[in-house]
């Protein structure tokens, strides 16, 4: 019986997380949940679940449950948690991935913009406390799937998008598309960030970041095909020239349960079967990097390393959230996340502080961007 902590347990993920932990009560127990402010939801969690510690990341609330950042952290340590599923978005789940670590439990992330902003200190803490990382990413678990147990070299990973749903979009539109038309995701059902991410696949570009760290190939040997099916989730090719890939139809159910199972796999009822006829013909094209220009500047912020990837990550967050509360257009997005990129003076990450700081710079810089 393994202690789960469900950091961001009102989210989609986290919702999602539970929904497996439902039907897996015999290997996991609840330990610890968190929200950010959803309040109500939290404690209906709480009753149904009685987990040893509850806590919303945002005060004010008017909630009697510990309130406050640091309840991440705490549920992120507790000592009853073995397995700690970080479903926070954005920059606020960082402290919890690199504390988790270091107290020596496995982190499944869905969190990747932990990884994305401090990669090196990520891995560090692991080696450090112990810790564990497995993605929860549908991608990154592909992968992982696809090497466990297997001897040979790792030569080159492909990754697949979907292509959100500006794929087939001419450029001058999709730089006017409204808050509906992108949160319209023609095969996910996510969080508003994550989904405005795919529509500009900034959300690719956090997975190239992902995958670099996760399995340490450099980035010209990641690569990315827009599949609009969402059947195959990443291709692996090894040093042979053998391709292996992973496939299903679109759950988070089931690279969750992976992440909470690696390396073995328990049975479960409750992940669609797959059928090949109902699936269809299955299609790839080449990612439009001229049309979504966030995606091709992010992978470029990977490249340039050091703070880059925390700037992209930080310019990125700042302005889908000024999208998303109709202060800039879409297009703006991609114009703002750029400038940023190109003003930033990149260091080496080697401390907490210097990401920090090149997270606080970006966010400044893309509210002035964006004024
Ligand atoms: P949601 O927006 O649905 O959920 C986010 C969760 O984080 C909620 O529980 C929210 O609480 C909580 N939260 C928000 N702000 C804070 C904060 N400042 N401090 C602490 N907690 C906070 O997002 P998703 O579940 O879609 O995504 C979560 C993460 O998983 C993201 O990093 C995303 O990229 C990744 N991911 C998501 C996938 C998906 O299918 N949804 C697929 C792969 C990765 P509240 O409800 O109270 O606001």
């Amino acid at each position: 019986m393994r202690g789960v902590a469900v950091l961001g347990s009102t989210g989609s993920i986290g919702r999602s997380t539970l929904a497996v932990l439902s039907r897996q009560q015999e290997h996991f127990r609840v330990v610890a949940l968190t929200a950010g402010r959803n309040a109500a939801l939290l404690e209906s969690q709480r009753t149904e679940w009685s987990p040893e510690f509850a806590g919303l990341a945002e005060a004010g609330s008017g909630s009697r449950l510990p309130s406050g950042p640091e309840v991440l952290v705490t549920a992120a340590t507790h000592p009853s948690v073995d397995i700690v599923v970080n479903a926070v978005v954005g920059a606020a789940g960082l402290d919890a991935t690199l504390a988790a670590l270091r107290a020596g439990k496995r982190v499944a992330l869905a969190n990747k913009e932990s990884l994305v902003m401090a990669g090196e200190l990520v891995l560090e803490a692991a080696r450090v406390g112990g810790g564990e990382l497995v993605p929860v990413d549908s991608e990154h678990s592909a992968v992982l799937q696809c090497l466990v147990g297997r001897g040979g070299e790792l030569e080159r990973l492909i990754l697949t998008a979907s292509g959100g749903p500006f794929r087939e979009w001419p450029a001058e539109r999709v730089r006017t598309a409204s808050i509906e038309e992108a949160l319209r995701h023609p095969t996910w059902r996510m969080g508003s960030k994550i989904t405005v991410d795919s529509a500009t696949l900034a959300n690719k570009a956090l997975e190239v970041i992902e995958a670099h760290f996760l399995y340490g190939l450099p980035y010209d040997r990641i690569e990315v095909v827009v599949h609009p099916q969402s059947i195959v989730h990443a291709f692996v090719e090894f040093g042979d020239g053998s391709v292996l890939a992973q496939l299903g139809f679109p759950t988070m159910e089931l690279p969750i349960l992976y992440a909470l199972t690696h390396p073995v796999r328990l049975p479960d009822a409750g992940v669609p079967r797959f059928d090949p006829v109902a699936a269809g013909a299955l299609t790839f094209e080449p990612v439009r990097s001229d049309v979504f220009r966030t995606f091709a500047v992010g992978v470029a912020a990977g490249r340039a390393g050091g703070t880059a990837p925390a700037a992209f990550n930080a310019a990125n967050e700042v302005a889908v959230a000024a999208f998303l509360d109709h202060r800039i257009p879409f297009g703006r997005i991609s114009d703002t996340v750029h400038a940023v990129l190109d003003a930033h003076a990149v260091q080496p990450a080697t401390a907490l502080e210097v990401v920090r700081e090149a997270d606080r710079w970006a966010r400044a810089r893309a509210l002035e961007e964006m004024s």
